[in-house]
């Protein structure tokens, strides 16, 4: 348990995050095979292991040095819609958090709401869009209502919420990305961004309940 968030944490989140979509990697390629192509899973396991392996060769010196390093190794490594968006998230929020060592719950919330926000602004999508724009906003807004009792209980209804967010694409028909190619027969399929985004912050509650140092 603890009540900062340090570099280590957020090398923890990342790691905990490419074990995570290494574990389902299958299940999140199925999801964008029903209503995309079929790369989900390839793309979030290229660019975590490589976000990992930057932050091991290059070891950052703030949480918002090693945001940004997950943000530049998304950005390359990954060819898919979701690379850059992943990127863009992480990039806005290494610069909203600022230089500070150890981040309270309300910094943190000041940087996820920035990465939405990032989000938002670059691909275009809204809420109902059926994106992960539909666990990321939710997630956000969940966080920010809880972190007033702390980092660990706004972790924990962060992840609550996406996973309700994401589970509450399935009926949606999407509006943007290659899902919305397939109109109305989008509809009865979970979106595999809002999937892999809740699994972005049930490795953030992991990394903040967890209290290890990832040194
Ligand atoms: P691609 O669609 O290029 O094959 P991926 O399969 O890796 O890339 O990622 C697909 C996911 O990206 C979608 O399930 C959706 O959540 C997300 N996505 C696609 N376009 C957008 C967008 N404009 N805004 C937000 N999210 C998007
Ligand atoms: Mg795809």
């Amino acid at each position: 348990m603890t009540e900062t968030f340090d570099t280590a944490h957020v090398v923890t989140w990342v790691r905990t995050l490419r074990d995570a979509v290494e574990t389902k990697e299958q299940w999140l390629t199925e999801l964008d095979a029903a209503i995309g192509d079929a790369d989900h899973g390839g793309n979030m396991v290229r660019g975590l292991r490589a976000a990992a392996a930057a932050l091991d060769n290059t070891p950052p010196t703030s949480p918002s040095a090693a945001l940004k390093s997950v943000a530049m190794a998304l950005i390359s490594h990954v060819g898919g819609a979701s690379g850059p968006l992943y990127g863009t998230f992480f990039l806005r929020a290494a610069t909203a958090v600022g230089s500070a060592p150890e981040l309270d719950a309300a910094a943190v919330g000041r940087g996820l709401r920035a990465g939405l926000d990032g989000v938002i602004a670059r691909g275009k999508a809204r809420p109902g869009d059926k994106t992960m724009v539909d666990a990321l906003t939710p997630a956000v807004d969940a966080f920010d209502a809880a972190a007033g009792e702390g980092l660990a209980a706004a972790a924990t209804a962060a992840r609550e919420a996406a996973e309700q967010g994401r589970d509450a694409t399935e009926p949606l028909v999407a509006r943007k990305g290659r899902a919305s190619y397939l109109g109305e027969r989008s509809a009865g399929h979970l979106d595999p961004g809002a999937a892999s985004t809740a699994l972005l912050f049930a490795a953030l509650e992991g990394a903040v309940t967890s209290g290890t140092t990832a040194a």
